[in-house]
Parts: C-alpha cells; structure tokens; sequence
C-alpha cells in the first residue's frame, strides 16, 4: 500500500513540477566536496564556499595538500568551517591513500551496494553524501534523504515516526521509480521548500494533501472540535 502511495506523490509531484532536465556530475570529488558544504546550510551559501574553492585551488589534489586555514577561510562562509574543512581533507587523504588517487571513477563499475559501503567506510560521509555521489554522478538508483525529503515523508505518512533518515533512505530507495528518482528527489525538495515548508505548510495550496496524513489528522482534528464546539 504504501509503495502504491510513494508513486502516487511522484505522479502528483510531477503534475505540479514537470520535468527536469539532469547531467551527469563527471566531477565525483567534487560531487563530494560540495555536499559535505552544503551540511546545515542553505544552497546559496555552499556554493558559494564551493566557488571560493574552486577559484583558490587549482585542482582537488592541491586542496588536499593544503593546510587547514586556508580551506577554512575558503569555505567560512557556509559556515561549521572548523567542521567542514578537517571533514573534506580528511576523506581526500582517505581516498587517496586507500586508492592511490584522487578519483572515484572506480564507483561506475561497482554495484550500488558496494559502492555504498565504500563511501560510507570513508570518515565524514554520511548516508545522504554517499548517495549524492553514487546518484548525481554515476546514475546509481539510490534515493538521498535530506531534511526536506525527510520531513515531507514523514507528513505524508510514507515513512514511520520512529525511522531514522539512514533506514528511511533505505526504504525510500526500494519503492521509488528507478527510472526516475532524480526527479524525483528534486521534485521532493521543491515540495519541501516551497510548499510543505518546516513551520508552516502551505497545506491548502499542496495537491498533494488527498495522500497526506498530517492534513488528515489536522483536518480531522479540527472537525472534532468544530463538533465540540457545535454541542
Ligand atoms: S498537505 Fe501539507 S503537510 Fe501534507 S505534504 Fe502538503 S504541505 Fe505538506
């Protein structure tokens, strides 16, 4: 049932949305680097920090020989840089070390599972980094869950209250449309920005809210009252 309903909110969402266009992201590393930005904060800031890296270092390899200051400065602007720099040269050394270079085009030919598990053995990548890489530059059918995603499923009633956002990756993962799920993904985060935002859903605009369990029991809830106040 629930597999029917996870397709029911992608066609809906692709009503309201249409299509996107993709391509592929070559630059793996970079794929990585700019998601490990983009942890607690908003779009426009991490790629700014993106663009300040970009424009510093000549190429990864350099970022990673680099001292940690000036990575920091580079990227203060997104924010948890005391953070974020050790996090984006430490899995730089890792990958190098483990694979004698600074390249994970080795990811194409390995099956999602495997590929998967490489990254998220690799100190500071999280589920959602793994499956950013594995998705937007191999093509891999693996559904990321951010907070936006995370937080519109669970309204939808589409993951249980007690899953952790890893399980619900997982669980995402194996019913949506494999065809389809980079749209589908996007498609999700738009709702989730735009529509079903964190403190205030904009439920009466949302053609989604038929499906929807927190509209149900909001909408219910306030016809028991309405009855309350009635009597
Ligand atoms: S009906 Fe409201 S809570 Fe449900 S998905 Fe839409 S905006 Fe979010």
């Amino acid at each position: 049932m629930r597999t029917e309903n996870v397709l029911a909110v992608r066609a809906l969402l692709l009503k309201r949305f249409g299509r996107l266009r993709f391509r592929t992201e070559k630059d793996a590393v970079g794929e990585l680097v700019k998601t490990i930005l983009s942890q607690n904060t908003s779009d426009i800031t991490s790629l700014r920090a993106f663009a300040n890296l970009k424009r510093r270092f000549k190429d990864w390899e350099s970022l990673r020989r680099s001292g940690l200051p000036s990575i920091r400065r580079e990227i203060k602007i997104a924010g948890l840089s005391n953070i974020k720099a050790p996090r984006i040269k430490g899995a730089l050394n890792e990958i190098e070390e483990r694979r004698g270079s600074l390249d994970l085009g080795f990811l194409e030919g390995m099956s999602l599972r495997d590929g998967y598990s490489f990254l998220r053995s690799i100190k500071g990548i999280g589920p959602k980094t793994a499956a950013i890489v594995l998705l937007f530059s191999f093509g891999k059918p693996i559904m990321p869950v951010d907070t936006h995603i995370f937080r519109v499923m669970k309204r939808l009633g589409l993951i249980g209250p007690k899953m952790n956002r890893e399980q619900a990756q997982e669980y995402l993962t194996s019913v949506s449309p494999e065809h389809a799920i980079r749209e589908f993904h996007v498609h999700l985060i738009m709702l989730g920005r735009q529509v079903c935002a964190a403190r205030e859903p904009k439920c009466q605009s949302c053609n989604l809210k038929a499906l929807c369990k927190y509209y149900g029991d909001k909408h219910g809830r306030r016809r028991v009252k309405d009855r309350k106040k009635r009597i």
